[in-house]
């Protein structure tokens, strides 16, 4: 694998690239394939040989190739496969040294090491969404990290967010061309023919200086050129706009938009978060950007479903006796709202001996000590006072598998409306006893009063004082970061300086500080070091002694469970830093060029730590 490619920034599936070749591309790009001096360059159909430059050497240059239909038998695709191997014009490409591409059927994909994959027959997946969701999932998981997806012939304004957020990196511009020459006039929500339109809503150069009737009167070939170079300038506005959206960390909710441009693309995003496990392995693990749960694919993201997952496998609630179940609030973090503090100065003295659950759409159920972690804090969703049924199902579901796997002596329900109908439900379902404290209204004097009698009126309960208060959500956060068990290693003998939220945590010496801005822990060399034992969140490097960062090709293995922005600790011979991975481990292994972790601190170690 040659250094060609190095990705910047990561936003699920989709990334931001630097293609270095004869010339510089920032990809996603639309690439021009049939132009001479293009960087990436066709070789052409094997029916009919196509002239080559005489220097490819820095050059992608796509092997010869078949035009196959999409539904073939796989011996035929074979065959041919095995007739290009010998082919004069692969051998010269392979002689020349030059970086390759290969054309990969939709169906029947053997990918061998390339540079540059084109999914073959792509036009044809247009309005199939399973096979290019399919097609396209099983292409970037059978090749590396920092290989280049070509989807060929299928972009236009209205697809393009949805084909860069499943991983794809090149398009072309052959479909609004023909698009032009078919008198269709494409925007990013839709395409129109010609003679349907009564003005053009586009303020390019054809657009401003023509009517739609201008444009019908003119020649056919003067038409179609004009239509088709608006066409083109849209897929080249939308393809800006998508690069943006990736590098704000907001590409998700743009897709959530631009899908509804056709069912079909719907569809495609709704089979890609079905596929978990692809998009959970390039899902960063905090955004500095808003997460926005605006449509019903909100309750489906990554993000969403990765905190419900982390709150059941990683989460141990503190040993107390009382539950308070609270409402959610719309400012954030929940316990600096108007409404949660007068929850909290309803429970008074006594709030440090309750354990305070937050039940909210789209997360589900908010343990407090994670109030501030990444999407907690940071989402915003319509507020109407009406949950629909999959709301329902969602929130109900996590607050009963959070129920049956922690038991409490006492549980209160400070909720009203439809968070009161989901937790008689749950209730009811578990056969549990809840005390409702929220008749009136959660935040009305007579509510508040029955909440703060109600929590004073339980004897004989597990109580805490205000210091172990703050080391539980330290240990909390250290588990949903690192796994279960790390809270433990981390807080035992430990205690907690500095005011909410930004705390720090000490032993001896200070071991972690908490970021207020996403919720997560970051470590010291000695908080790295008391992780010792604790798998997982382990880069390994080789005898060598790194200094502000650590690039992928030094990288010798990789926890793969390690996603952009976790903190992570670095080892090597003689060497031991903590810092923060820009890369998924599993890219950490397969990428020639990049950096994979920024380091905070580190230090030379005699032995192996
Ligand atoms: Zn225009």
């Amino acid at each position: 694998m040659t250094k060609i490619f190095e990705i910047t920034h990561r936003d699920g599936a989709a990334r931001i690239g630097k293609l270095s070749l004869d010339r510089e591309l920032s990809t996603p790009a639309i690439i021009q394939i049939h132009e001479k001096d293009s960087p990436i360059i066709d070789s052409g159909s094997l029916w009919q040989r196509t002239e080559m430059p005489e220097d490819i050497s820095k050059k992608i240059v796509i092997s010869p190739h078949k035009s196959l239909p999409l539904h073939i038998e796989v011996d035929i695709i074979e065959q041919l496969q095995t007739s290009f191997d010998t082919g004069a014009a692969l051998q010269q490409i392979k002689a020349s040294s030059c970086h390759t591409g290969i054309i990969v059927h939709p169906f029947h994909q053997k990918p061998i090491e390339a540079d540059l994959y084109a999914l073959g027959c792509a036009k044809q997946l247009e309005n199939h969404a399973r096979d290019l969701v399919n097609s396209i999932i099983n292409l970037k998981e059978n090749t590396r990290a920092d290989s280049l997806l070509y989807v060929p012939a299928l972009a236009k304004p209205e697809n393009l967010s949805v084909l860069v957020y499943m991983g794809v990196d090149l398009v072309d511009e052959t479909l609004p061309m023909i698009k032009g020459y078919h008198d269709i006039y494409l925007t990013n929500s839709g395409e129109y023919h010609l003679d349907r339109l009564h003005e053009f809503p586009c303020a390019c150069d054809v657009c401003s200086c023509n009517t739609p009737q201008e444009l019908i009167k003119l020649p056919k070939k003067e038409r179609s050129e004009l239509l088709s170079r608006h066409n083109t300038l849209k897929l080249g506005e939308e393809m800006r706009t998508v690069r943006e959206f990736i590098r704000s960390g907001q590409l998700r909710e743009y897709t959530e938009r631009q899908c509804r441009a056709r069912p079909w693309l719907t569809a495609a995003l709704r089979l890609i978060d079905a596929e978990s496990t692809f998009i959970e392995k390039r899902t960063p693990i905090f955004r500095s950007s808003t997460l926005y749960a605006n449509t019903s694919e909100s309750l489906n993201r990554m993000e969403i479903r990765r905190f419900a997952e982390r709150v059941m496998e990683r989460y141990t609630p503190p040993e107390l006796d009382t539950l308070v179940l609270l409402p959610c609030s719309a400012k954030k973090p929940y316990s600096i709202s108007l409404s949660h503090q007068k929850f909290i100065n309803a429970l008074g003295k006594y709030r440090k001996y309750v354990h305070e659950v937050i039940i909210t759409s789209p997360m589900g159920v908010v343990p407090r000590e994670l109030e501030l972690m990444y999407p907690a804090a940071h989402y915003d969703t319509p507020v109407t006072g009406y949950w629909d049924r999959e709301e329902r199902a969602w929130v109900g579901g996590c607050l009963r598998s959070y129920l049956q796997k922690n038991k409490y002596k006492n549980i209160i329900a400070h909720v009203h409306g439809a968070y009161r109908e989901i937790c008689e439900e749950v209730e009811k379902e578990l056969g549990l006893g809840f005390v409702y404290t929220a008749d009136d209204g959660v935040t009305a004097r007579s509510a508040l009063e029955k909440l703060g009698s109600a929590v004073s009126g339980f004897e004989n309960i597990n109580k805490r004082s205000g210091e172990e208060a703050k080391l539980d959500m330290m240990h909390a956060i250290a588990d949903y970061q690192f796994g279960k068990g790390a809270g433990d290693m981390l807080t035992d003998g430990g205690f907690v300086r500095a005011p909410y939220p930004k705390f720090q945590l000490f032993a001896e010496k200070q071991l972690a500080t908490l970021i207020p801005q996403y919720g997560t822990l970051a470590l010291t060399i000695e908080g790295g070091q008391r992780l010792g034992i604790h798998e997982g969140y382990r880069v390994k490097i080789g005898d060598f002694t790194p200094h502000s960062s650590i690039l992928a090709p030094g990288v010798e293995d990789a926890d793969p469970g390690i996603r952009p922005n976790d903190e992570v600790m670095v080892e090597g011979e003689r060497f031991f830093g903590v810092g923060r991975a820009l890369m998924s481990g599993w890219e950490m292994k397969e990428c020639a060029k990049g950096v994979a972790v920024e380091l905070r601190h580190s230090k030379q170690t005699e032995i192996n730590i």
